[in-house]
Protein backbone atom coordinates (compact mmCIF):
# COMPACT_ATOMS: atom_id res chain seq x y z
CA UNK A 1 0.00 0.00 0.00
CA UNK A 2 0.85 3.47 -0.83
CA UNK A 3 0.66 6.85 1.66
CA UNK A 4 -0.39 9.01 -1.57
CA UNK A 5 -0.68 11.96 0.13
CA UNK A 6 2.79 11.60 1.28
CA UNK A 7 4.36 11.25 -2.10
CA UNK A 8 2.82 14.13 -3.13
CA UNK A 9 3.50 16.05 -0.49
CA UNK A 10 7.49 14.82 -1.21
CA UNK A 11 7.22 15.33 -4.88
CA UNK A 12 5.76 19.13 -4.87
CA UNK A 13 8.53 19.83 -2.17
CA UNK A 14 11.47 18.34 -4.03
CA UNK A 15 10.63 17.09 -7.52
CA UNK A 16 10.55 20.02 -10.37
CA UNK A 17 8.23 18.49 -13.15
CA UNK A 18 9.29 18.55 -16.87
CA UNK A 19 6.69 21.23 -19.35
CA UNK A 20 4.65 21.35 -15.76
CA UNK A 21 3.16 24.56 -13.90
CA UNK A 22 4.57 23.25 -10.09
CA UNK A 23 1.01 26.19 -8.68
CA UNK A 24 -1.50 23.87 -10.19
CA UNK A 25 0.48 20.75 -9.60
CA UNK A 26 0.74 21.61 -5.63
CA UNK A 27 -3.08 22.31 -5.73
CA UNK A 28 -4.11 18.86 -6.99
CA UNK A 29 -1.40 16.67 -6.61
CA UNK A 30 0.71 14.47 -8.45
CA UNK A 31 -0.92 11.50 -9.88
CA UNK A 32 1.67 8.80 -8.88
CA UNK A 33 2.22 5.74 -11.05
CA UNK A 34 2.94 2.45 -9.42
CA UNK A 35 2.73 -0.24 -11.91
CA UNK A 36 2.42 -1.16 -15.74
CA UNK A 37 1.32 -4.48 -17.64
CA UNK A 38 0.41 -4.64 -21.31
CA UNK A 39 -1.57 -1.44 -22.38
CA UNK A 40 -2.52 -0.58 -18.60
CA UNK A 41 -1.18 1.35 -15.79
CA UNK A 42 -1.81 1.63 -12.18
CA UNK A 43 -1.71 4.69 -9.43
CA UNK A 44 -1.11 4.45 -6.31
CA UNK A 45 -4.72 4.88 -5.04
CA UNK A 46 -5.49 1.43 -6.91
CA UNK A 47 -7.00 3.43 -10.22
CA UNK A 48 -6.60 1.17 -13.20
CA UNK A 49 -5.60 3.37 -16.68
CA UNK A 50 -5.61 2.86 -20.03
CA UNK A 51 -2.16 4.52 -21.53
CA UNK A 52 -3.41 5.58 -25.10
CA UNK A 53 0.06 7.78 -25.33
CA UNK A 54 2.65 4.91 -24.50
CA UNK A 55 3.80 7.06 -22.19
CA UNK A 56 5.04 9.74 -23.74
CA UNK A 57 4.70 7.74 -27.48
CA UNK A 58 7.03 5.71 -26.16
CA UNK A 59 6.23 2.34 -24.39
CA UNK A 60 5.40 0.72 -28.23
CA UNK A 61 5.68 -3.34 -26.62
CA UNK A 62 3.67 -1.94 -24.09
CA UNK A 63 4.74 -1.85 -20.02
CA UNK A 64 5.41 -5.24 -17.78
CA UNK A 65 8.10 -7.19 -20.11
CA UNK A 66 10.38 -9.70 -17.83
CA UNK A 67 12.23 -10.34 -21.11
CA UNK A 68 13.10 -6.88 -20.96
CA UNK A 69 13.93 -6.99 -17.48
CA UNK A 70 16.04 -10.05 -17.68
CA UNK A 71 18.33 -8.53 -20.65
CA UNK A 72 19.11 -5.91 -18.90
CA UNK A 73 20.18 -7.28 -15.77
CA UNK A 74 22.46 -9.95 -17.50
CA UNK A 75 24.32 -6.50 -19.28
CA UNK A 76 24.57 -5.38 -16.24
CA UNK A 77 25.94 -8.47 -14.39
CA UNK A 78 28.52 -8.78 -17.25
CA UNK A 79 29.47 -4.96 -18.46
CA UNK A 80 27.35 -2.49 -16.90
CA UNK A 81 29.12 0.67 -18.70
CA UNK A 82 32.05 0.98 -20.56
CA UNK A 83 32.98 3.91 -23.45
CA UNK A 84 33.62 4.12 -26.83
CA UNK A 85 36.31 7.25 -26.78
CA UNK A 86 39.16 5.08 -26.36
CA UNK A 87 39.43 2.63 -29.58
CA UNK A 88 37.14 0.63 -27.42
CA UNK A 89 33.64 -0.67 -28.01
CA UNK A 90 30.96 -3.26 -26.74
CA UNK A 91 29.30 -5.80 -27.95
CA UNK A 92 25.75 -4.88 -27.55
CA UNK A 93 26.25 -1.50 -29.25
CA UNK A 94 27.97 -3.32 -32.14
CA UNK A 95 25.19 -5.94 -32.04
CA UNK A 96 22.67 -2.95 -32.22
CA UNK A 97 24.44 -0.84 -34.92
CA UNK A 98 24.65 -3.79 -37.07
CA UNK A 99 20.19 -4.56 -36.07
CA UNK A 100 19.35 -1.04 -36.57
CA UNK A 101 21.20 -1.07 -40.37
CA UNK A 102 19.31 -4.08 -40.80
CA UNK A 103 15.71 -2.17 -40.26
CA UNK A 104 16.35 0.79 -41.49
CA UNK A 105 16.31 1.88 -45.51
CA UNK A 106 18.99 1.07 -47.95
CA UNK A 107 20.75 4.12 -47.46
CA UNK A 108 21.62 3.45 -43.65
CA UNK A 109 24.89 1.72 -42.54
CA UNK A 110 25.73 3.61 -39.66
CA UNK A 111 24.61 4.40 -36.45
CA UNK A 112 25.28 7.16 -33.80
CA UNK A 113 24.10 7.00 -30.27
CA UNK A 114 22.81 8.91 -28.09
CA UNK A 115 20.95 9.09 -24.82
CA UNK A 116 18.01 10.89 -25.98
CA UNK A 117 16.05 12.25 -29.01
CA UNK A 118 17.12 15.45 -27.58
CA UNK A 119 20.73 15.01 -28.01
CA UNK A 120 20.58 12.86 -31.17
CA UNK A 121 18.85 16.38 -32.75
CA UNK A 122 21.91 17.98 -31.34
CA UNK A 123 24.05 16.04 -32.71
CA UNK A 124 22.31 16.20 -35.96
CA UNK A 125 23.20 19.76 -36.07
CA UNK A 126 26.57 19.73 -35.45
CA UNK A 127 26.87 16.85 -37.86
CA UNK A 128 25.32 18.36 -41.01
CA UNK A 129 27.30 21.78 -40.27
CA UNK A 130 30.48 19.37 -40.10
CA UNK A 131 29.63 17.69 -43.41
CA UNK A 132 29.70 20.74 -44.96
CA UNK A 133 32.50 22.07 -43.46
CA UNK A 134 33.97 19.23 -44.74
CA UNK A 135 33.00 19.66 -48.18
CA UNK A 136 34.92 22.69 -48.18
CA UNK A 137 31.65 24.81 -47.89
CA UNK A 138 31.02 25.82 -44.44
CA UNK A 139 28.52 28.41 -45.48
CA UNK A 140 26.07 26.14 -46.09
CA UNK A 141 24.84 26.45 -42.14
CA UNK A 142 21.20 27.06 -41.76
CA UNK A 143 19.06 24.55 -41.10
CA UNK A 144 15.04 24.92 -41.92
CA UNK A 145 12.93 23.63 -39.56
CA UNK A 146 8.72 23.77 -39.17
CA UNK A 147 7.11 26.06 -36.70
CA UNK A 148 5.21 23.96 -33.84
CA UNK A 149 7.90 21.49 -34.55
CA UNK A 150 9.03 19.48 -31.05
CA UNK A 151 12.42 18.42 -31.98
CA UNK A 152 13.75 18.09 -28.00
CA UNK A 153 14.59 20.50 -24.71
CA UNK A 154 18.16 20.90 -24.80
CA UNK A 155 19.28 24.57 -26.39
CA UNK A 156 19.56 22.97 -29.76
CA UNK A 157 16.70 21.28 -29.81
CA UNK A 158 14.81 23.83 -28.59
CA UNK A 159 16.00 26.17 -31.43
CA UNK A 160 15.14 23.20 -34.48
CA UNK A 161 11.85 23.42 -32.74
CA UNK A 162 9.26 25.67 -33.70
CA UNK A 163 7.61 26.27 -30.36
CA UNK A 164 6.76 29.51 -29.81
CA UNK A 165 6.39 29.11 -25.63
CA UNK A 166 9.89 27.33 -25.67
CA UNK A 167 11.30 29.65 -27.61
CA UNK A 168 9.88 32.62 -25.53
CA UNK A 169 12.16 31.34 -22.46
CA UNK A 170 15.89 30.79 -21.95
CA UNK A 171 17.13 32.36 -24.93
CA UNK A 172 18.99 33.12 -27.16
CA UNK A 173 18.53 30.13 -29.58
CA UNK A 174 21.00 28.86 -31.61
CA UNK A 175 21.70 31.06 -34.72
CA UNK A 176 20.95 29.61 -38.29
CA UNK A 177 17.87 28.35 -37.89
CA UNK A 178 14.76 29.51 -39.56
CA UNK A 179 10.79 28.16 -39.25
CA UNK A 180 8.64 27.77 -42.10
CA UNK A 181 4.63 26.63 -41.61
CA UNK A 182 3.46 23.59 -40.83
CA UNK A 183 1.30 20.91 -43.15
CA UNK A 184 -2.20 21.52 -41.26
CA UNK A 185 -4.53 20.75 -43.89
CA UNK A 186 -6.98 21.57 -41.02
CA UNK A 187 -5.35 25.28 -40.77
CA UNK A 188 -4.17 26.37 -43.92
CA UNK A 189 -6.16 24.37 -46.41
CA UNK A 190 -9.18 25.86 -46.64
CA UNK A 191 -10.26 26.38 -50.72
CA UNK A 192 -7.75 23.79 -51.55
CA UNK A 193 -7.71 20.02 -51.65
CA UNK A 194 -5.79 17.80 -49.47
CA UNK A 195 -2.95 17.47 -52.42
CA UNK A 196 -3.38 20.71 -53.66
CA UNK A 197 -2.37 22.53 -50.12
CA UNK A 198 0.35 19.58 -49.33
CA UNK A 199 2.23 21.28 -53.20
CA UNK A 200 1.91 24.19 -51.39
CA UNK A 201 3.02 23.75 -47.67
CA UNK A 202 6.00 22.25 -49.46
CA UNK A 203 6.53 25.06 -51.77
CA UNK A 204 7.01 27.13 -48.11
CA UNK A 205 10.69 25.22 -48.14
CA UNK A 206 11.74 26.48 -51.40
CA UNK A 207 10.59 29.77 -51.06
CA UNK A 208 12.59 29.88 -47.95
CA UNK A 209 15.91 28.37 -50.16
CA UNK A 210 15.50 31.27 -52.25
CA UNK A 211 15.66 33.96 -50.09
CA UNK A 212 17.91 32.17 -47.78
CA UNK A 213 20.47 32.13 -50.83
CA UNK A 214 21.00 27.89 -51.71
CA UNK A 215 24.28 27.92 -50.83
CA UNK A 216 23.83 29.06 -47.45
CA UNK A 217 21.14 26.19 -46.50
CA UNK A 218 22.82 22.90 -45.17
CA UNK A 219 19.28 21.04 -44.28
CA UNK A 220 15.47 20.80 -43.92
CA UNK A 221 14.71 18.92 -40.96
CA UNK A 222 11.05 17.70 -40.04
CA UNK A 223 8.87 14.68 -38.40
CA UNK A 224 7.16 12.40 -40.81
CA UNK A 225 3.77 12.97 -39.13
CA UNK A 226 4.11 15.96 -36.78
CA UNK A 227 3.61 14.52 -32.68
CA UNK A 228 3.42 17.15 -29.92
CA UNK A 229 2.59 19.46 -32.36
CA UNK A 230 -0.74 18.17 -32.75
CA UNK A 231 -0.78 14.85 -34.79
CA UNK A 232 -0.51 16.63 -38.05
CA UNK A 233 -0.71 14.18 -40.72
CA UNK A 234 0.31 15.57 -44.15
CA UNK A 235 -1.37 15.30 -47.37
CA UNK A 236 0.12 13.13 -49.88
CA UNK A 237 1.90 15.28 -51.74
CA UNK A 238 3.77 17.07 -49.12
CA UNK A 239 6.25 14.96 -48.63
CA UNK A 240 7.40 13.72 -52.45
CA UNK A 241 7.57 17.63 -53.11
CA UNK A 242 9.83 18.22 -50.25
CA UNK A 243 12.43 15.63 -51.38
CA UNK A 244 12.44 16.57 -54.85
CA UNK A 245 13.23 20.30 -53.49
CA UNK A 246 15.58 19.05 -51.28
CA UNK A 247 17.38 17.31 -54.14
CA UNK A 248 17.01 20.03 -56.67
CA UNK A 249 18.91 22.30 -54.05
CA UNK A 250 21.57 19.58 -52.86
CA UNK A 251 19.81 20.45 -49.07
CA UNK A 252 20.31 17.29 -46.62
CA UNK A 253 16.89 15.89 -45.56
CA UNK A 254 16.68 15.01 -41.75
CA UNK A 255 13.92 13.10 -40.84
CA UNK A 256 13.02 13.34 -36.89
CA UNK A 257 11.39 10.13 -36.59
CA UNK A 258 11.77 9.33 -32.62
CA UNK A 259 7.89 9.18 -32.46
CA UNK A 260 7.36 7.91 -35.86
CA UNK A 261 10.21 5.19 -35.67
CA UNK A 262 10.03 1.64 -34.31
CA UNK A 263 6.65 0.93 -36.02
CA UNK A 264 4.26 3.76 -34.95
CA UNK A 265 2.80 4.41 -38.10
CA UNK A 266 2.85 1.01 -39.08
CA UNK A 267 6.57 0.96 -40.79
CA UNK A 268 9.79 0.74 -39.38
CA UNK A 269 10.24 4.22 -40.15
CA UNK A 270 7.90 6.99 -41.08
CA UNK A 271 9.63 8.47 -44.09
CA UNK A 272 9.06 5.32 -45.38
CA UNK A 273 6.02 5.06 -45.45
CA UNK A 274 5.50 8.73 -47.11
CA UNK A 275 8.15 8.23 -49.64
CA UNK A 276 10.69 10.17 -48.74
CA UNK A 277 14.49 9.04 -48.96
CA UNK A 278 16.00 11.40 -45.71
CA UNK A 279 20.31 11.39 -45.07
CA UNK A 280 19.68 11.22 -41.74
CA UNK A 281 17.66 10.13 -39.37
CA UNK A 282 16.82 11.21 -35.61
CA UNK A 283 15.63 7.96 -33.22
CA UNK A 284 14.66 7.35 -29.32
CA UNK A 285 11.75 6.38 -27.60
CA UNK A 286 10.61 3.40 -29.27
CA UNK A 287 14.28 2.15 -29.79
CA UNK A 288 14.11 0.89 -26.18
CA UNK A 289 10.14 1.20 -25.97
CA UNK A 290 11.11 3.39 -23.06
CA UNK A 291 12.36 0.61 -20.62
CA UNK A 292 16.18 2.82 -20.38
CA UNK A 293 16.97 5.36 -22.11
CA UNK A 294 18.76 5.49 -25.56
CA UNK A 295 18.32 7.74 -28.96
CA UNK A 296 20.44 8.27 -31.85
CA UNK A 297 21.19 9.31 -35.37
CA UNK A 298 21.40 6.68 -38.67
CA UNK A 299 23.89 8.40 -40.55
CA UNK A 300 23.03 7.67 -44.37
CA UNK A 301 25.61 7.06 -46.75
CA UNK A 302 25.94 10.88 -48.27
CA UNK A 303 26.99 11.92 -45.21
CA UNK A 304 28.74 8.92 -43.50
CA UNK A 305 31.32 8.35 -46.43
CA UNK A 306 32.39 12.09 -46.21
CA UNK A 307 32.11 12.29 -42.34
CA UNK A 308 34.49 8.42 -42.40
CA UNK A 309 36.85 9.38 -45.40
CA UNK A 310 37.47 13.00 -44.91
CA UNK A 311 36.60 13.31 -41.44
CA UNK A 312 39.28 12.03 -39.45
CA UNK A 313 37.76 12.45 -35.92
CA UNK A 314 33.92 14.09 -35.32
CA UNK A 315 34.49 15.84 -32.17
CA UNK A 316 31.70 14.83 -30.40
CA UNK A 317 30.20 12.20 -28.17
CA UNK A 318 28.25 11.71 -25.08
CA UNK A 319 29.38 9.48 -22.07
CA UNK A 320 26.41 7.19 -22.39
CA UNK A 321 26.39 7.17 -26.69
CA UNK A 322 26.25 3.12 -27.26
CA UNK A 323 25.96 2.03 -23.52
CA UNK A 324 25.69 -1.38 -23.27
CA UNK A 325 22.80 -1.01 -21.01
CA UNK A 326 20.53 0.61 -23.06
CA UNK A 327 21.59 -1.16 -26.32
CA UNK A 328 21.22 -4.39 -24.74
CA UNK A 329 17.45 -2.79 -23.58
CA UNK A 330 16.83 -2.13 -27.42
CA UNK A 331 18.08 -5.50 -28.89
CA UNK A 332 15.32 -7.01 -26.95
CA UNK A 333 12.76 -4.57 -27.72
CA UNK A 334 13.34 -4.69 -31.45
CA UNK A 335 13.31 -9.47 -31.40
CA UNK A 336 9.77 -8.33 -29.57
CA UNK A 337 8.92 -5.55 -32.20
CA UNK A 338 10.16 -8.54 -34.93
CA UNK A 339 9.05 -11.75 -33.33
CA UNK A 340 5.52 -10.81 -32.53
CA UNK A 341 5.05 -8.87 -35.88
CA UNK A 342 3.78 -5.79 -33.97
CA UNK A 343 4.89 -3.30 -36.77
CA UNK A 344 3.03 -5.35 -39.58
CA UNK A 345 0.35 -6.18 -36.92
CA UNK A 346 -0.25 -2.00 -37.13
CA UNK A 347 0.10 -1.79 -41.18
CA UNK A 348 -2.45 -5.04 -42.26
CA UNK A 349 -4.90 -5.04 -39.13
CA UNK A 350 -5.34 -2.88 -35.25
CA UNK A 351 -4.10 0.17 -37.48
CA UNK A 352 -7.21 0.34 -40.08
CA UNK A 353 -9.17 -0.86 -37.64
CA UNK A 354 -8.22 1.91 -35.25
CA UNK A 355 -9.04 4.09 -38.24
CA UNK A 356 -12.23 3.07 -38.57
CA UNK A 357 -13.14 3.24 -35.14
CA UNK A 358 -11.66 6.82 -34.29
CA UNK A 359 -12.46 8.56 -37.48
CA UNK A 360 -16.45 7.43 -36.33
CA UNK A 361 -15.86 9.64 -33.26
CA UNK A 362 -16.14 12.74 -35.48
CA UNK A 363 -19.93 11.61 -35.54
CA UNK A 364 -20.15 12.98 -31.72
CA UNK A 365 -21.09 16.51 -31.53
CA UNK A 366 -18.05 17.87 -30.03
CA UNK A 367 -15.80 16.73 -32.76
CA UNK A 368 -15.20 18.72 -36.17
CA UNK A 369 -12.57 16.18 -37.30
CA UNK A 370 -10.97 12.77 -36.93
CA UNK A 371 -7.65 11.62 -38.71
CA UNK A 372 -5.18 8.18 -38.08
CA UNK A 373 -1.48 7.55 -39.60
CA UNK A 374 -1.01 3.84 -38.39
CA UNK A 375 -0.96 3.92 -34.11
CA UNK A 376 -1.35 8.05 -34.27
CA UNK A 377 -4.83 9.93 -34.24
CA UNK A 378 -5.98 12.98 -32.85
CA UNK A 379 -9.72 14.37 -33.31
CA UNK A 380 -10.57 18.15 -33.31
CA UNK A 381 -12.93 19.79 -30.19
CA UNK A 382 -15.50 22.02 -32.15
CA UNK A 383 -18.34 24.38 -30.82
CA UNK A 384 -20.21 23.97 -34.31
CA UNK A 385 -20.18 21.34 -36.71
CA UNK A 386 -19.90 22.58 -40.25
CA UNK A 387 -21.00 21.08 -43.85
CA UNK A 388 -17.14 21.06 -44.23
CA UNK A 389 -13.73 20.26 -42.36
CA UNK A 390 -13.05 23.99 -42.98
CA UNK A 391 -16.62 24.72 -41.88
CA UNK A 392 -16.51 23.88 -38.22
CA UNK A 393 -16.78 26.45 -35.63
CA UNK A 394 -14.10 26.38 -32.99
CA UNK A 395 -13.89 27.07 -29.85
CA UNK A 396 -11.86 30.57 -28.20
CA UNK A 397 -8.77 28.87 -27.57
CA UNK A 398 -8.86 30.44 -23.84
CA UNK A 399 -11.82 28.57 -22.79
CA UNK A 400 -9.31 25.17 -22.60
CA UNK A 401 -11.48 22.72 -23.95
CA UNK A 402 -9.10 20.41 -24.34
CA UNK A 403 -7.78 20.02 -21.04
CA UNK A 404 -11.21 19.92 -19.58
CA UNK A 405 -11.88 16.85 -22.06
CA UNK A 406 -8.43 15.15 -20.93
CA UNK A 407 -9.42 15.33 -17.26
CA UNK A 408 -12.66 13.61 -18.08
CA UNK A 409 -10.79 11.21 -19.62
CA UNK A 410 -8.32 10.80 -16.94
CA UNK A 411 -11.89 10.13 -15.19
CA UNK A 412 -12.66 7.61 -17.50
CA UNK A 413 -9.70 5.77 -16.90
CA UNK A 414 -7.74 6.30 -20.04
CA UNK A 415 -4.97 8.83 -20.59
CA UNK A 416 -5.30 11.20 -24.17
CA UNK A 417 -3.18 14.24 -24.65
CA UNK A 418 -4.61 17.60 -25.05
CA UNK A 419 -2.88 19.87 -28.06
CA UNK A 420 -5.22 23.14 -27.60
CA UNK A 421 -7.95 21.49 -28.51
CA UNK A 422 -6.73 18.73 -30.17
CA UNK A 423 -7.12 15.44 -28.39
CA UNK A 424 -4.11 12.99 -29.37
CA UNK A 425 -3.73 9.09 -28.80
CA UNK A 426 -0.52 7.17 -29.44
CA UNK A 427 -1.48 3.33 -28.22
CA UNK A 428 1.04 0.59 -27.96
CA UNK A 429 1.46 -1.18 -30.46
CA UNK A 430 0.29 -4.52 -28.79
CA UNK A 431 -3.15 -2.64 -28.39
CA UNK A 432 -5.64 -5.44 -29.51
CA UNK A 433 -9.16 -4.82 -31.54
CA UNK A 434 -10.93 -5.76 -28.34
CA UNK A 435 -8.94 -2.88 -26.74
CA UNK A 436 -9.35 -0.38 -29.39
CA UNK A 437 -13.02 -0.54 -28.81
CA UNK A 438 -12.67 -0.56 -25.22
CA UNK A 439 -10.40 2.93 -25.82
CA UNK A 440 -13.01 4.16 -28.33
CA UNK A 441 -16.10 3.95 -25.66
CA UNK A 442 -14.11 5.26 -22.95
CA UNK A 443 -13.05 8.64 -25.41
CA UNK A 444 -16.77 9.11 -26.74
CA UNK A 445 -18.31 9.04 -22.97
CA UNK A 446 -15.54 11.37 -21.78
CA UNK A 447 -16.56 13.51 -25.18
CA UNK A 448 -20.34 12.95 -23.06
CA UNK A 449 -19.24 14.25 -19.85
CA UNK A 450 -17.39 17.25 -21.83
CA UNK A 451 -20.41 18.12 -23.53
CA UNK A 452 -22.39 17.74 -20.84
CA UNK A 453 -20.05 20.46 -18.45
CA UNK A 454 -20.40 22.86 -21.54
CA UNK A 455 -23.80 22.75 -22.06
CA UNK A 456 -24.01 23.46 -18.17
N1 LIG B 1 11.98 14.78 -31.39
C1 LIG B 1 10.68 14.48 -31.31
C2 LIG B 1 9.89 14.40 -32.56
C3 LIG B 1 10.07 14.24 -30.08
O1 LIG B 1 8.78 13.97 -30.00
C4 LIG B 1 10.88 14.30 -28.92
C5 LIG B 1 10.29 14.06 -27.59
O2 LIG B 1 9.09 14.00 -27.41
C6 LIG B 1 12.22 14.64 -29.04
C7 LIG B 1 12.75 14.86 -30.30
C8 LIG B 1 13.10 14.75 -27.85
O3 LIG B 1 13.37 13.49 -27.34
P1 LIG B 1 13.85 13.33 -25.81
O4 LIG B 1 12.69 13.75 -24.96
O5 LIG B 1 14.20 11.87 -25.71
O6 LIG B 1 15.04 14.19 -25.62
Amino acid sequence: QFDTQAIQQLDSAHYLHPFTDHNALAARGARVMVKGDGIYLWDSDGHKILDAMSGLWCVNIGYGRTSMADAVYKQMQTLPFYNSFFNTTNLPAVQLAALLVDVSPPQFNHVFFTGSGSEANDTIVRMVRRYWELMGQSERHVIISRHNAYHGSTIAGVSLGGMAGMHAQGGPMVPGIVHIGQPSYLEGGSGMTPDEFGLVAAGWLEERIRELGPDNVAAFIGEPVQGAGGVIIPPPTYWPEIQRICDKYGILLIADEVICGFGRLGAWFGSTLLGIKPDLIAFAKGVTSGYIPLGGVLVGDRVAAVLTEKGGDFNHGFTYSGHPVACAAALENIRILRDEQLVEKVAQDTGPYLKQKFTALADHPLVGHADSCGFVAGLNLVRRKGATVHGNEVFDGDLGVGMICRGYMFERGIIMRAVGDRMIIAPPLVTTREQIDEMTGKIGAALDDTLAELRR
